[in-house]
């Protein structure tokens, strides 16, 4: 969308700095501002504006409702805005800021420290990428339980597959098992949209299961192709609640004729876990039974993720937030290169989730992060695409080739 077009909210306190940035939006070509001195006011105009608002710029220390007050009162109203952080403040607390605007499902496109320059700004503004209008909200609508059960029931669900590759020789060690469902109206709907409601009724393990057959049975198909990946499959901290999940998940595996030792579950940190007893038991039963044990969305969690790091983990995931920002915020980085650190202490493989450009890449290289996975090699794709996939990667067989082709 060209600058011209977009709509700006400044929400600033001091006049002065107000009156420059709009100057220097102008300068960028902006012909949309809109301005207000505190977040009440802007919160008011954000959820009156008419067409909505694109880019919210805000400062952080306001007198009345703060930065991260007003951030977290866009987030509630659920329209798709992208915020920039304008804040003379030091970088630690900003990044603090950034991590939890993510949290509040806000799009980011930075955070600039004052005085804002107009280099920076733009620099900023490039990324965004047009989300969706408010016209569209079916695209976030969650569905409703009754049909995503019928969806399980008639066999519309199915995994696509992200491959993990060796950063230091490109081989495809792995594949997540990520969950679509062929809606028959809809076409192809993301986890997002019927993850939550079957976590929230207690009905995840349904998917869980089918998924994690429907995964078998590809990745053994791998295996006899003479490709030997590893299939990870995305289990819910809620499902780890019943003691029984870890024996049935091998007696499926088994019956797909899988070795365990091909299987890699990730355990999502986004439920808070309801029973830690229970989970330590299943987690330690599969990892016995040889299932590799990976903790998803390495760096966000809570602090239930430190009493199950008790388990012999076999893999760390770090988040795509901490690759994403690393190139450009110290925190990030920091916790980038520390997790990569214990990883090899802990001698187990580490993930980098997220991975979109060459720098993202050569620098988890140069970090001697195990494994990459992200746009920069490839998407999720259905079954069929992945396997003709893996037989062109194994033809070029080199990160730079993906690099080129795109
Ligand atoms: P996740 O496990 O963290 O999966 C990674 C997500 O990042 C996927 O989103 C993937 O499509 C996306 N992604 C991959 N590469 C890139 C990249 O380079 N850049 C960006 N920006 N994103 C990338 P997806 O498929 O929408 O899945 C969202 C979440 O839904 C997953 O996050 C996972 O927590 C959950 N999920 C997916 N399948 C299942 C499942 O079968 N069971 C459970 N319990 N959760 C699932
Ligand atoms: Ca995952
Ligand atoms: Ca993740």
């Amino acid at each position: 969308m060209p600058m011209r077009e977009l709509r700006f909210l400044l929400v600033e306190d001091h006049r002065f700095q107000r009156w420059a940035l709009r100057q220097t939006l102008h300068s960028l070509g902006a012909q949309h501002v809109q301005e207000a001195e505190n977040g009440k006011a802007a919160l008011e105009l954000f959820r009156n504006a008419e067409p909505p608002v694109d880019i919210i710029i805000s400062d952080l220390d306001m007198p009345g409702m703060d930065g991260m007050e007003f951030i977290r009162h866009v987030g509630e109203t659920g329209q798709p805005v992208a915020i920039i952080l304008a804040s003379a403040l030091e970088s630690a607390l900003i990044a603090s800021v950034e991590t939890m605007t993510t949290a509040y499902g806000i799009h980011l496109l930075g955070a600039i420290e004052k005085p804002v320059t107009p280099d920076r700004l733009r620099d900023v503004i490039d990324g965004y990428i047009g989300p969706r209008r408010r016209g569209q909200p079916s695209e976030v609508r969650t569905f409703a339980l009754e049909e995503i059960l019928q969806g399980l029931a008639h066999n519309e669900f199915e995994p696509y597959f992200q491959p993990k590759i060796e950063l230091a020789s490109g081989a495809i060690l792995g594949a997540e098992a990520l969950a679509r469902w062929r809606h028959p109206v809809e076409g192809i709907v993301a986890p997002l949209r019927f993850i939550p409601p079957l976590e929230d009724s207690g009905h995840i393990d349904e998917l869980t299961m089918a998924m994690l057959k429907m995964a078998a049975t590809h990745c053994h198909a791998w295996q006899e192709r003479g490709l030997p990946a590893s299939v990870s499959v995305n289990l819910s901290l809620k499902s780890l609640a019943d003691v029984m999940l870890a024996d049935r998940i091998t007696q499926l595996v088994h019956d797909q004729h899988l070795d365990p030792r091909h299987v890699v579950l990730e355990v999502t940190e986004s439920a808070a876990a309801a029973n830690v007893g229970s989970a330590l038991e299943n987690l330690s039963r599969l990892r016995m039974k040889g299932f590799g044990l990976s903790i998803d969305d390495y760096g966000t969690g809570y602090s239930s993720m430190q009493q199950l790091s008790r388990i012999a983990f076999s893999e760390l995931k770090i988040d795509q937030i901490f690759v994403r920002n690393s190139s450009r915020q110290e925190s990030s980085r920091v916790i980038l290169e520390t997790s990569l650190d214990m990883a090899r202490r802990l001698n187990i493989a580490a993930v980098a989730e997220g991975v979109e450009t060459r720098a993202e890449w050569d620098l988890l290289n140069s970090l001697g992060c195990t494994m990459a996975q992200g746009y920069f090699v490839a998407p999720p794709m259905a079954a069929a695409e992945f396997a003709s996939w893996t037989r062109n990667w194994r033809l070029d067989g080199r990160a730079e080739q993906a690099g080129r082709d795109r």
